[in-house]
């Protein structure tokens, strides 16, 4: 087997996932591009290119059934495996008019948040899992958010977006546990508080600082942690 590994990011076009592109790029992985978007797509593959990430694009709209068994194909026509999964797109969904306190929650913005940051997930990870019983140490990562965290009950009281990554966790333990058998490692981390479009450039991380917890999980030991949920500083209460 070629030793290069071979990662996918959703939503590698800007923010976290650009940055996770970037750095696993850095170490030598080859890194397919996913984004929704043809034209941020290629830049940004021209941009990670222009750093020395050996990158390729993938039209992945992870919303979609067909565009994401669409990107499983082309990843297998293109590299074969797949040894790291980034599953970063995720939508804050919109605020406005109270559409996410929960005395006058909009549930259409739920379900749109959920089709994206769970479904999304779900969708692409299990297209994804062929080729990822193909590489020798397959590692999915599942961006998630301390904000779903029912213990530490961070941030603004947002209804759709936080209840999507609280499930989102308790996906990644389900991945884990059905996946013990095997050497597919399933966790699910939080970047911090990073300035990107989704916190409108106002936050103190930077998307580097924002991706060092996804690439540490992406490059696990065999005998690393599984279906855990990890920042920085260690292990986030559930
Ligand atoms: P950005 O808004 O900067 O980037 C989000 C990325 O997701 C974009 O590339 C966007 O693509 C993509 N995306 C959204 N919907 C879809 C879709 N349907 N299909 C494919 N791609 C999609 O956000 P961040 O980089 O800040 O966030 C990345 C992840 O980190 C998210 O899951 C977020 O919840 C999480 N997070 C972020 C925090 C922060 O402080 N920034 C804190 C905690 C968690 P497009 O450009 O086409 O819209």
């Amino acid at each position: 087997m070629n030793d290069t590994k071979i990662a996918l990011v959703t939503g590698a076009n800007k923010g976290i996932g650009y940055a996770i592109a970037q750095g696993l790029g850095a170490i030598g992985h080859r890194v397919a591009v996913g984004a929704r978007d043809d034209a941020r797509r290629e830049e940004a593959v021209e941009r990670l290119r222009a750093v020395g990430v050996d990158a390729f694009g993938v039209a992945l709209d992870v919303t979609s059934d067909d565009s994401v068994a669409a990107a499983a194909a082309t990843i297998e026509r293109r590299a074969g495996r797949l040894d790291v999964l980034v599953n970063n797109a995720g939508i804050g969904g919109r605020t406005d008019d109270g559409a996410q306190d929960p005395t006058t929650l909009d549930l259409d913005v739920v379900r749109t948040v959920l089709d994206t940051n769970v479904f999304g997930v779900v969708r692409v990870t299990n297209a994804m899992l062929s080729l990822l019983r193909r590489a020798g140490a397959p590692r999915i990562v599942n961006m998630s958010s301390n904000m779903g965290s029912l213990t530490l009950r961070t941030g603004p009281v947002m209804a759709a977006y936080a209840p999507s990554k609280s499930m989102l966790n308790s996906i990644t333990v389900q991945y884990a546990r059905a996946l013990a058998d095997t050497n597919i490692i399933v966790n699910a981390a939080c970047p911090g508080y990073v300035a990107t479009d989704f916190t409108g450039f106002a936050a103190p991380r930077t998307p580097e600082q924002g991706a060092a917890i996804a690439i540490r999980l992406a490059t696990l030991p065999d005998d690393g942690p599984r279906g855990g949920f990890f920042d920085d500083e260690g292990v986030i209460p559930w």
